[in-house]
């Protein structure tokens, strides 16, 4: 691309103003003494229904939605998967179910292995974890409450069907938890939420919104960032296109905060990645980094083991997914360790394309997955430009692991759906539905029904090995002044969902690594 005239300047570029970008903009430009530029493919957030906590499941495909789509998965009965990802100010923190949950201790114990770093580990974490969250459950050693994001403990508006999920759930043993938060994760517990006064509360509106006036920080909205600019070894900006003209944009430090699509896209649209990957999408290679755009791994839902319902089921007042429940499928009664399975009870009936999906209130779901699962897949260009779209594949329920698990999962699901605690809820399963009993019809069941969690990460995994795209210290490996503070950099999901992990990540990143590298 040609690069006009029109060049800036910064000390930091912060590229994607999504759920870690926000964090970085607001924390760093705390620094009154730094000038930093937050650019954002989209714009802002005007659609009022992204405020409204019912309206998530219906705001993908529109105009803020980067409306991306796997490649047909073999493991799925060859289906391919939508995956929204948000395309504005607050990035996929203004399209998502708003759970947090940190993820279990061994989670991070993980990473601490993975990098040789005790930063990643839940201790090191847990500062993070505590300053970016006001807890409506108070101040604790686990919990902060001064923080940017409001973390919701709901309590009254939980649905009465939800409670009966409850009570079904301790009839088969599983334990009562009370909050994912806590430093465990095994139990039953509602699903603290990032909501303000029964609104979203997006990461822009938490972490940006309040600190925009600053003089030090300069929102570029409509900049589609295509390549990296890179003179020799060292990364200093991006070549953006600003209203369909190239604009360069400069800085002392790049920190890429495009996603786990978006950044490793740029990257290998800059030449970095894969050599044989970018020949073939006609993309001259200027450092082999074969990891790049490799281990992509998510989160799969079983959707749903649904019910028709005895009586209406009412509306939910918060987000209609109110209660994950994690635990081991060897033992639900176990507290302490990793789970391995997720059930969660959902007021609506939930289906993928491939049912009839039964009328809100006639019906209720309990959704399963797997916390940890093993499959790894890979994202890559299709070709050169920015138009050609990417190929995805996570290579979903490729492993027997997996496919174990998720029938397990599965058939614990069911196993509290038939308590007598939801009997007043319960008329009669319709999915799976009764015959379908054996090995073979549950898996044949899963393969059609899975739907993604919207959990993509891992796609620039951070490591001590040379191998991995970045170091424990969130460096670009062979680059200088380039650093990935996104989902992208998570080396193996933790149990949940990941957005609390994203924000703790940008927080450490804030806190404790970038001061010493631009001083
Ligand atoms: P994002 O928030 O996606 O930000 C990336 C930003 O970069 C975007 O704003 C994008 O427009 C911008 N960008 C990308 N490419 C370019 C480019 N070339 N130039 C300029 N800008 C660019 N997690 C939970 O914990 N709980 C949930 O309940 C939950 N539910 C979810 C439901 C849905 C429908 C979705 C989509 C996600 C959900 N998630 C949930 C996941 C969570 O939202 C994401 O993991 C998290 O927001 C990722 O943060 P990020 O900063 O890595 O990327």
């Amino acid at each position: 691309m040609p690069v006009s005239d029109a060049t800036t300047r910064f000390d930091v570029l912060v590229v994607g103003a999504g759920s870690a970008g926000c964090v970085l903009a607001a924390r760093l430009s705390e620094d009154p003494g730094l000038r930093v530029a937050l650019v954002e493919a989209g714009g802002p957030a005007t659609d009022p229904d992204i405020l409204i906590p019912q309206k998530w499941p219906f705001l993908a495909g529109r105009s803020y939605d980067w409306c991306y789509r796997t490649t047909p998965q073999h493991g799925t009965a060859d289906r391919v998967h939508e995956w929204p990802r948000g395309r504005l100010i607050g990035g996929s923190s203004c399209l998502h179910a708003m759970a947090h949950v940190r993820g279990s201790i061994e989670d991070f114990e993980s990473w601490g292995a993975l990098t040789g770093s005790a930063r990643w580990r839940y201790a090191g974490l847990l500062p993070a974890f505590r300053r970016l969250e006001r807890f409506s459950g108070g101040e604790s050693e686990q919990h902060g409450v001064s923080g940017p994001l409001d973390v919701r403990l709901p309590e009254a508006e939980i649905s009465p069907l939800v409670r009966s999920y409850w009570a079904a759930g301790r009839q088969i043993g599983i334990p009562w938890l009370g909050d994912h938060n806590g430093g465990r994760l095994c139990g039953l517990a509602p699903n603290s939420l990032t909501l303000r006064a029964g609104r979203r509360l997006s990461a822009a509106a938490a972490y940006l919104d309040p600190v925009r006036a600053r003089p030090g920080l300069t929102v570029l909205t409509q900049t589609l960032a295509h390549r990296l600019a890179v003179s020799r070894e060292r990364i200093c900006g991006i070549e953006a296109e600003v209203g369909g003209e190239p604009r360069l944009i400069s800085a002392r430090m790049t920190i890429l905060c495009a996603g786990a699509l978006g950044t490793p896209l740029l990257l290998m649209r800059s030449g970095i990645g894969p050599a044989t990957q970018l020949e073939q999408a006609r993309v001259s290679c200027r450092a082999d980094h074969p990891e790049v755009g490799e281990n992509l791994h998510d989160h799969l839902l079983t959707a749903g083991n649904v019910y028709r319902a005895r009586r209406p089921v009412p509306d939910s007042q918060l987000q209609h997914s109110e209660s994950l429940t994690y635990l081991h499928s060897e033992d639900p009664s176990r507290t302490t360790g990793t789970p391995d399975i997720v059930l969660g009870c959902v007021t609506l009936p939930v289906v993928s394309e491939r049912f009839e999906r039964p009328a809100a209130g006639s019906a209720f779901t309990i959704l399963s997955g797997v916390t940890h699962p093993t499959s790894r897949g890979r994202l890559s260009l299709t070709g050169p430009g920015i138009g050609d779209p990417p190929s995805i594949d996570p290579a979903y329920l490729s492993t027997a692991h997996d496919r174990t698990l998720a029938r397990q999962a599965l058939e614990w699901a069911r196993s509290v759906g038939g308590q007598t605690a939801l009997s007043e809820w319960r008329a009669e399963e319709l999915y799976p539905g009764p015959d379908c009993r054996s090995p073979g019809d549950l898996d044949a069941f899963i393969a059609r029904a899975v739907i993604t969690h919207h959990h993509p990460v891992g796609t620039c995994r951070m490591g001590s090995d040379a191998r991995s795209v970045v170091t424990p210290e969130l460096a670009l490996r062979g680059f200088q002044d380039c650093y990935i503070v996104d989902a992208s950099v998570i080396p193996s999901i933790p149990s949940g969902p990941v957005h609390a992990a994203v924000l703790a990540i940008a927080e450490t990143f804030a806190a404790d690594l970038a001061p010493s590298r631009l001083s």
